[in-house]
C-alpha cells in the first residue's frame, strides 16, 4: 500500500516530536514535511530538536535528515508536498485558525490538536470511540466553504479523555451530575523539569483556560447532528478544577458522578471493560482494550499506567460509593498520546477508512 505524504506542522515542539515518534513506521502515514517556527525553519530536524528531544525513542533517522520548513514562507511548497496535515502548533489562535483554513482552503486537510477550531460550528472535533459519527459534519464543512479535498477535523482537550471515555460507556444509566479535579502533567504545557523548575516539589491550581474546556468540550462532543449541525447534550452537568501537577506525563482525574439509574459495581466495571466501539474497524492506533478496571487500591499511578496500550488507552481505579454522589473512581490517560498527538492519529486514521483523505500526488 501507498502512504500518504503527511506534515507535521510544529513538528520541533512537545506535541509535535510525539506525532515524529508515533507515526515512525506506521503504515497509512510517512512525514515527509516537518514545519515549525522561523527559529528552526532550515535547520535539520535532529539539529532543530538537539537539545529538547523529550520522547522516549531515538528520533527517526529519515525524519531527522529533514530540513524544517518555515509555516509562512514555504506554505506552498509544503501543500505541493502532502497530502494532509497535523498541526501541533502553539501560537496566537487566530492566527492558527487562519492557518488551518488556509491549508484545507488549499485542497489539504487538516488533523489539529489545536483548540482554535474546536468551536467553529461546521469542524467536528472527534474522539473517534465516542461521536465519529460527527465526521458527517465534514460533507457539510465542505459544502459551506465549496472545499472539495480539504477539511479540518479536530480533537478535544487532553484534560478530558479518560472521563469522558469512561462517562459515555456508561450512558445507559444516565449521568446528570459530574465534578472532576485534574491532576495534569507538565508536558501539558509543553515543558519538562528542565525548562520548568519550578513544578518540582509544587503543584499550580490552575491552567489557563482549562477549566471551562473540561466542562463544555464534553457537551460537543456527546451532542446530536441535527440538520447538518452539532446540537449540544445538556447532561451531564459538569463542574471542573484542573491542577498541574508535578508528573511528566499523564493526566489523572478525580471524577465524582450521580446517575438517574444508579448502577451497581458491577455494572460499572462490566460496562467500561466491554465498552472498544473501534474493535471490528482495526485501525493501526486503536487500543486493543479502551478502558481497564485496576482493583488494586493505589491504582492507576501516571508513570505505572500512563503506557496502558501504548498511551492510548485508559485506566480506572479507586470505584467507591459516596454520600454527595454516587460513586467516585479515579481515571488516568497520557496527555500526549491519546490526549494530543496519538487521538488526532487516530482520527486521521478514521477519515482515511472513511475516504475522507486520499492521496493528492499527481
Ligand atoms: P510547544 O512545545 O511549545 O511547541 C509549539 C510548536 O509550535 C513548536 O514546534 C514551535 O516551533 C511552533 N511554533 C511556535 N510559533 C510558531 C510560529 N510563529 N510559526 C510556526 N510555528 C510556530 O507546544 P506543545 O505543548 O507541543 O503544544 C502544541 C499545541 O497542542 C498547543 O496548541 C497546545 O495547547 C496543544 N495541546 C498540547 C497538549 C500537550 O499535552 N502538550 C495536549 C493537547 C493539546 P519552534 O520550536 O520553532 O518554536
Amino acid at each position: 500500500m501507498k502512504k500518504l505524504r503527511v506534515g507535521v506542522l510544529g513538528a520541533t515542539g512537545m506535541v509535535g516530536q510525539r506525532f515524529i515518534s508515533l507515526l515512525d513506521g506506521h503504515p497509512f502515514f510517512e512525514v515527509v514535511v516537518v514545519a515549525a517556527s522561523p527559529a528552526s525553519a532550515g535547520k535539520r530536524y535532529r539539529q532543530a530538536v538537539a537539545k529538547r528531544w523529550y520522547m522516549e525513542s531515538p528520533i527517526p533517522t529519515r525524519v531527522g535528515n529533514l530540513a524544517v520548513m518555515a509555516m509562512e514562507n514555504d506554505f506552498d511548497r509544503i501543500v505541493k508536498e502532502v497530502d494532509l496535515v497535523f498541526s501541533a502548533l502553539d501560537m496566537d489562535k487566530e492566527k492558527i485558525k487562519q492557518i488551518e483554513i488556509r491549508f484545507a482552503k488549499a485542497g489539504i486537510p487538516v488533523a489539529s490538536n489545536n483548540s482554535a477550531h474546536r468551536w467553529t460550528v461546521d469542524v467536528p472535533m472527534v474522539m473517534p470511540e465516542i461521536n465519529q459519527e460527527h465526521l458527517k459534519l465534514i460533507d457539510v464543512q465542505r459544502k459551506n466553504r465549496g472545499w472539495t479535498t480539504g477539511l479540518i477535523g479536530v480533537k478535544p482537550n487532553c484534560s478530558i479523555q479518560s472521563y469522558v471515555s469512561i462517562l459515555t460507556a456508561l450512558k445507559r444509566f444516565e449521568p446528570t451530575k459530574v465534578h472532576v479535579t485534574s491532576l495534569q502533567a507538565i508536558s501539558g504545557a509543553g515543558k519538562t523539569f528542565e525548562t520548568w523548575p519550578e513544578m518540582a516539589d509544587n503543584l499550580i491550581p490552575f491552567i489557563g483556560g482549562e477549566e471551562l474546556k473540561s466542562e463544555r468540550e464534553p457537551m460537543k462532543i456527546w451532542g446530536k447532528m441535527v440538520d447538518g449541525k452539532i446540537k449540544n447534550a445538556r447532561k451531564p452537568v459538569i463542574a471542573a478544577t484542573c491542577i498541574r501537577v508535578p508528573a511528566t506525563d499523564g493526566h489523572m482525574a478525580s471524577v465524582s458522578v450521580t446517575f438517574k439509574r444508579k448502577p451497581s459495581r458491577k455494572q460499572i466495571v462490566s460496562a467500561i471493560e466491554s465498552f472498544n466501539p473501534l474493535k471490528n474497524l482495526r485501525l493501526p492506533s486503536s487500543p486493543k482494550r479502551f478502558i481497564k478496571y485496576l482493583s488494586d487500591e493505589s491504582r492507576p499511578q501516571t508513570r505505572v499506567d500512563r503506557n496502558f496500550e501504548d498511551g492510548m488507552g485508559i485506566t480506572m481505579g479507586r470505584l467507591r460509593e459516596g454520600k454527595q454522589f454516587d460513586w467516585h473512581f479515579i481515571a488516568l490517560s497520557h496527555n500526549t498520546v491519546r490526549g494530543a498527538a496519538g487521538g488526532a492519529i487516530l482520527m486521521a486514521e478514521l477519515l482515511y477508512k472513511k475516504g475522507y483523505v486520499e492521496s493528492l500526488a499527481k
